[in-house]
């Protein structure tokens, strides 16, 4: 695997309104790191997320991947598809192109994000289709999908662009029961290459076997972190205590 360059998030704000959401948010993530991120819902967890790929832009506050600075202040079209290039997001509703097959969505990702040929892409596509464990489903629109299949392309996807960090927020979260168990394999085998990865979930057993890190937000702010022991067997902060208490 290609060595990564590891993410520097400093002084991170945003509102939307009068709404603060993100209050200066600092974060250090190393190459190869797995952090979780919890608490609860309307915290700004998924906002966090949309910045760090600039779907939401932030009020101020850079962001820094390898030798890539991000600064909303002077933020250029080509800085924020170099941010693009370098993060990569998996959404909780898959956000696939109902009207692409599941080679297609994964190839389409290819040519726009990274600029790669059509025969590049369609390699790459294939490659990552086996990995998944879906290449039988290549050529199979959405639809025709279960919603476990579905998230596996959307991680596929996210594979294909081979970026610094990969974002998850709450990739199982719309999936009904039965198909929750072949999603955290995949992102499991997925953190065992040592993939950076920063993912939003609330399934707190896969959080502890799978992170480095767990990070406690709540109203806008990093409350605390730790190791998954630390964090979840010694929670010094009582919102952390309490949130704990209610998803246990
Ligand atoms: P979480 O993912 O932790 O549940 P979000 O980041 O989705 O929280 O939302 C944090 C807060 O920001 C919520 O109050 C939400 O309503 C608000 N918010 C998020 N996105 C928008 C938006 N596009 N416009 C207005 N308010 C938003
Ligand atoms: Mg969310």
């Amino acid at each position: 695997m290609t060595s990564h360059a590891g993410i520097s998030i400093n002084g991170l704000n945003k509102s939307f309104g009068e709404t603060s959401v993100l209050k200066d948010i600092s974060l250090d993530i190393a190459p190869g790191e797995r952090v979780v991120v919890i608490g609860p819902s309307g915290t700004g967890k998924s906002t966090l997320l949309r910045c760090l790929n600039y779907l939401d832009r932030p009020d101020s506050g850079t962001i820094r991947v390898g030798d890539l600075t991000v600064n909303p202040a002077k933020a250029s079209r080509s800085d924020i598809l170099a941010l693009r290039r370098r993060t990569s997001f998996v959404f909780q509703n898959y956000a696939l192109f109902a009207n692409k097959t599941a080679r297609q969505n994964i190839t389409q990702a290819l040519i726009t994000v990274k600029g790669q040929s059509k025969a590049d892409a369609q390699a790459r596509a294939d490659e990552i289709l086996r990995e998944t464990g879906l290449a039988d489903k290549a050529n199979s629109y959405p639809a025709a999908l279960s919603g476990g299949q579905q998230q596996r392309v959307g991680i596929g996807r996210a594979m294909a662009l081979d970026a610094d960090l990969m974002l998850f927020d709450e990739p199982t979260s719309a999936l009904d029961p039965e198909w929750v168990g072949e999603v955290l394999d995949l992102m499991r085998r997925v953190a065992e290459k040592r993939q950076t990865m920063l993912i939003v979930t609330h399934e707190m057993q896969f959080a502890r076997e799978i992170a480095d890190r767990i990070i406690f937000m709540s109203d806008g702010q990093i409350v605390e972190q730790g190791t998954p022991e630390k964090l979840l067997e010694t929670p010094q902060d009582p919102r952390t205590q309490a949130f704990l208490r209610r998803v246990a």
